[in-house]
């Protein structure tokens, strides 16, 4: 069983979560099964680290209650396997993955290559607005943003998140 199994059990069982500086923080209206208890202990570091939010402001369970909700539509609304849907709730995180860490790079160098700008070759930028964009050769920008997807799905992987085909 995985933290983030650990943590459905014991949420199902009545007990709330949170983390208290480097402590996990529990509440229970009744006392939760010894079970249950053996299991967040056994899990406790893990189950931490899926509370605790990251820089982009999601923590590993907003991260994995968001690829349950989009994995349930996609397979109500586009009827799809059990696998199609996950695979499509997989692309919906790492596309939010990205959304949430985007990168920002000045206009004079590009983040592909590291070379300037050149008559031939412009410099573009890519992202949105309000966060700022990356600046690279068009050339460029196809490598850079297969490293930026193999990035979400790596990081992504670390708490749990898995794309299909990847042992869980
Ligand atoms: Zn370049």
């Amino acid at each position: 069983m995985s933290a983030a199994e650990a943590l459905k059990v014991a949420r199902a069982a009545g007990v709330r979560l949170g983390i208290d500086g480097d402590a996990l923080a529990l509440e229970a209206a009744t006392a939760p099964p010894p079970a249950v208890l053996d299991l967040l202990a056994q899990h406790k570091a893990g189950i931490i680290a899926l509370l605790r939010p990251a820089n982009d402001g999601w923590s590993g369970e907003d991260w994995l209650s968001f690829f349950d909700e989009r994995a349930g539509i996609a397979s109500s609304a586009g009827r799809l396997s059990r696998e199609q849907a996950k695979a499509r709730a997989f692309e919906c995180c790492v596309v939010e993955w990205l959304n949430r860490n985007p990168v920002r790079s000045p206009p004079s160098r590009c983040l592909g290559c590291g070379q300037t700008e050149h008559s031939r070759d412009p410099l573009l930028p890519f992202g949105t607005e309000p966060t700022g964009h990356a600046w690279l050769h068009s050339r460029c920008w196809p490598a850079w943003h297969e490293s930026r997807k193999a990035k979400a799905v790596a990081e992504l992987a670390t708490i749990g998140v898995h794309g299909p085909g990847t042992r869980r």
